[in-house]
């Protein structure tokens, strides 16, 4: 990632000191520079800037409307500036603080201080940013399933929940469908458990290589899965089912000199229905669904009336 910096003062030769400087101790590989505030600011919108040096007094938009433009726009929240103050002003220094500058630098400056504060601030921003990824990464291991990728059954039940309470709302379609691998525990008896595995993280590939864009999937037990589909009625939920069902069914799982084949049963229920109050109403209806399909021979999808 190339790393970048934004100079913004009416003074020329002030930014090219300021250049001179920061370019000897080899911190940034991209310059800017801008003349004042509107022409800084366009290049904030159109160029990935990692820090921002600004001069306070300038004809025009000066470095506080500067800060005060900046702070509207929430993305440019963790880039740092740094004012670069003309006299030792006092106030000048803690109103740019307060306005949302990092630090400041009294002119005329020494090159050491002023390589060191951007040091400084580029040092904070990238652990800021290290930070957040790792707060996805967190997130997205606690919402997921190791095995499958899927979302776990919490996070699922979570989003469900939330679908419900949309579909209630709104008065909107919530279609559900609970999926259930045929004779499992089969699979496992003849083959093992880390084959058993193996195909449980195949079946889930499969099943979200051909999700629709709102739809979720998620790993609700062991081999069962749920699907919600919001804005879907019954007859598109049946085909989407169906179409699952079938992709599964022309799957072969290769191992070694073993082929296998594997089905899915899957019950589907759809809100607004009598018999749906709630969520649970919902699933409990899709689960019945599931139980009837295995008791007329799985490999099929079942659907409460
Ligand atoms: P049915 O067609 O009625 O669904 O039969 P089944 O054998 O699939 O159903 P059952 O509920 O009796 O067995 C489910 C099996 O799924 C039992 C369990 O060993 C297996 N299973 C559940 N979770 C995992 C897993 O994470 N890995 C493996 N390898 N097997 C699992
Ligand atoms: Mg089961
Ligand atoms: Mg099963």
């Amino acid at each position: 990632m190339k790393k970048s910096v934004l100079i913004i003062d009416d003074n020329d030769q002030m930014r090219a000191e300021v250049r001179r400087h920061l370019t000897e101790s080899n911190l940034f590989d991209e310059y800017y520079e801008a003349t004042d505030g509107v022409e800084g600011f366009k290049i904030l919108l159109n160029k990935d800037v990692d820090l921002i040096l600004c001069d306070v007094v300038m004809p025009g938009i000066d470095g506080f409307k500067f800060l005060s433009m900046k702070k509207a726009r929430p993305e440019f929240n963790d880039i740092p500036v740094i004012m670069l103050t003309g006299e030792e002003d006092v106030r000048l220094k803690i109103k740019g603080l307060e306005q949302g500058a990092s630090d400041y630098i009294t002119k005329p400056f020494d090159s050491g201080e002023l390589v060191a504060r951007v040091r400084v601030h580029y040092k904070i921003k990238a652990l800021q940013e290290e930070l957040r990824a790792t707060n996805r990464r967190l997130e997205e291991l606690s919402n997921t399933d190791g095995l499958t990728k899927l979302y776990n059954r919490r996070y699922f039940m979570e989003l469900l929940d939330l679908e419900f309470q949309r579909a209630q709302r709104y008065e909107s379609r919530l279609a559900f469908v609970m999926m259930d691998i045929d004779h499992f525990k089969e699979f496992n008896d003849s083959y093992g458990h880390l084959l058993g595995d193996r195909i449980l993280a195949e079946i889930s590939q499969i099943l979200t290589e051909n999700l629709r864009v709102n739809d979720i999937i998620g790993r609700y037990g062991g081999e069962e899965f749920g699907l919600m589909m919001p804005e879907t009625d019954l007859k598109g939920a049946l085909v989407v089912a169906e179409r699952y069902r079938k992709r599964i069914e022309e799957f072969t799982m290769v191992e070694g000199d073993k082929q296998l084949k594997i089905t899915i049963s899957l019950g589907v229920a759809c809100y607004p229905h009598p018999q749906i109050h709630t969520m649970d109403d919902l699933i409990r209806l899709a689960d019945n669904a599931l139980y009837e399909a295995k008791k007329y021979g799985r490999n099929r999808v079942e659907v409460t009336g």
